[in-house]
């Protein structure tokens, strides 16, 4: 992983027609994406959008990605924060957690700690319109917290469960998934409509966090059809919204960073 403090993969779905005739709208070539203009505006009749970005390869499993983003840093007794982004089914979830058939980045990393000895803690919230909920407990109650002396306080903890074999993680994420706030949009019957937060202490001093952050597509395209959905939707995109200007201001080296737009970037 290079040094810089900010580094963007993309990994692209490898593609399945749901229909006859189904064209793949993303191509891409050596370290371009080329995303198919579907609306070009008259000013700009350009069929396909580029986009320069170190491209993860479409043939690559979620152990490859592992070995080419966070494995270094991991080794390297490094802070990471894992951001997963993308469209609802882009394979955020896929990728961070694994399926059946292949492990995703975080039971990869907690395997390698694992194996090398270590123990960790866990704790799991997620972000739903604006509120924190602890992943661990089926509780309904929001957490609440408070700034003091410049450090962020939880009134209520959220649980932290010691991992140190993998059955601990296993029952850990099983239990979680139980309690997420799931709804269906039009896209993907199992999307979830709220920010993941996994938040793992590696030996007491190095922090592993990994964000399955909630899928961002256009209004039209989820078709809320009531209040709540689309509270959900507004809330998902101002969130997105104040981690991109946190993003850009850590990219700028600007002296602040405007971290208390949503919950999401003030837990973080
Ligand atoms: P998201 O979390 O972004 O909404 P998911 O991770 O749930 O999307 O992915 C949607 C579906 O696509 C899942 O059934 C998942 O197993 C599958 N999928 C995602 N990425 C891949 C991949 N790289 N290879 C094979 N299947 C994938
Ligand atoms: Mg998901």
């Amino acid at each position: 992983m290079s040094s810089s403090k900010i580094n963007v993969y993309f990994r692209k779905k490898p593609f399945v027609p749901l229909i006859d005739n189904d064209q793949d709208i993303i191509k891409t070539k050596e370290n371009t994406v080329y995303v198919q203009n579907l609306k070009p505006r008259v000013s700009d009749k350009s069929q396909y959008m580029s986009f320069n970005v170190p491209l993860l390869s479409q043939e690559l499993k979620n152990n490859d990605i592992y070995n080419s983003t966070v494995c270094d840093d991991l080794h390297n007794k490094k802070n990471i924060l894992l951001l997963a982004y993308g469209q609802t089914g882009s394979g955020k979830t896929h990728t961070l957690c694994g399926n059946n058939t292949e492990d995703g980045i975080i039971p990869i990393v907690i395997k390698n700690i694992i194996n090398s000895g270590q123990t960790c803690t866990f704790k799991v919230v997620e972000v739903y319109r604006n509120n924190i909920y602890d992943l661990q407990t089926n509780a309904k109650t929001a957490l609440t917290i408070y700034e003091s002396n410049k450090r962020l306080k939880y009134k209520t903890y959220p649980v932290i469960t010691n991992i140190s074999t993998l059955e601990d993680l296993n029952k850990a994420i099983i239990k979680v998934n139980k309690n997420k706030q799931m709804g269906c949009t039009k896209i993907n019957q199992t999307s979830s409509r709220s920010h993941t937060i996994y938040y793992f202490l590696i030996d007491n001093r190095q922090q592993f966090i990994a964000i399955d952050l909630a899928g961002n597509e256009r209004g039209y395209l989820t078709r809320a059809k009531n209040s709540v959905e689309n509270l959900e939707y507004i809330s998902i995109n101002q969130s997105l919204f104040a981690l991109k200007e946190c993003i850009r201001s850590i990219f700028l080296n600007r002296p602040y960073i405007p971290f208390r737009r949503s919950k999401l970037t003030l837990l973080l």
